[in-house]
């Protein structure tokens, strides 16, 4: 493993009692890439995804993070290396207000300063928080939600950001302003590994990108080569 890698996955396995949704998945991920898994609803991308956080059923196989071995790792201890998840539906301490679930991310720091600086960071890439922060994060519209999901996963100065299916869901504006985000991010030196049932999207933000189908990875390459293949076109371009 060079350290020019940021996130290795080797014959990644996941069962759900006697269901195998992931079967034996490889793929990798260069520091300062974004990298997409597409594929339709059920494929198996959200198990990829969660499973490299150690949060899927029952998975096996070798997950290597920065450097790190983090296949038997705790996710607290993963989210510790600088990996954050921004899970599929969000899940936003409906409640709480925006400002609160801000700070819940970067609950494993001490760094106050650098909290702080962060803080303001994600209100100067998503403006539009700045004056919901006091507001319950379930009175937010659906892409403001998403945007303090995002906020929420950033507050933890991640070095790896996975992102799953941040714009299902969404209206096309907004679609178009989380994508200009994710860019921000990944140009602020966040590498992103992305879940997209909006293929369109996904090959416009990545550089490459793997296929799922059924557990498996049965394409991949680079999201130009990926466009312009007629089996991408029809199955996932809607072309
Ligand atoms: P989606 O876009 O709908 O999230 P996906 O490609 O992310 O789809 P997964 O959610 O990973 O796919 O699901 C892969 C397979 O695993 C599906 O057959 C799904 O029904 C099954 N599955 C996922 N989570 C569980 C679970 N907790 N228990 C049992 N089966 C599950």
């Amino acid at each position: 493993m060079t350290t020019t890698t940021s996130l290795s996955v080797r014959d990644l396995r996941v069962r759900y009692g006697g269901v195998t949704a992931v079967d034996g998945v490889n793929l990798d991920l260069p520091r300062g890439a974004v990298v997409a898994l597409i594929g339709s609803n059920g494929a198996g991308k959200t198990s990829v995804m969660n499973a490299v956080m150690n949060l899927a059923g029952d998975s096996s196989g070798t997950r290597v993070f920065n450097g790190n071995d983090i296949s038997k790792m705790r996710t607290d201890q993963i989210v510790g290396l600088g990996m954050a998840l921004v899970p599929e539906g969000r899940r936003l301490f409906p409640y709480m207000t925006v400002a609160e679930n801000l700070t819940m991310g970067a609950y494993l720091r001490r760094d106050s300063a650098a909290i702080q600086r962060d803080r303001d960071r994600v209100l100067e890439v998503f403006p539009a928080l700045r004056e919901k922060l006091n507001q319950p994060a379930m009175s937010l519209s659906g892409g403001q939600q998403q945007m303090v999901a995002i906020g929420r996963a950033l507050m933890s100065s991640p070095r790896l950001l996975l992102l799953d299916e941040p714009t299902i869901g969404l209206a096309p504006a907004v679609v178009d302003l989380i994508g200009t985000t994710i860019r921000a991010i990944n140009r602020d030196g966040v590498d992103v590994l992305l879940v997209e049932q909006n293929a369109s999207v996904a090959l416009d933000l990545a550089s490459y990108a793997y296929v799922i189908d059924d557990g498996n990875v049965v394409m991949q390459g680079s999201s130009e080569t990926l466009k312009h293949d007629n089996r991408v076109q029809a199955a996932y371009l809607g072309l």
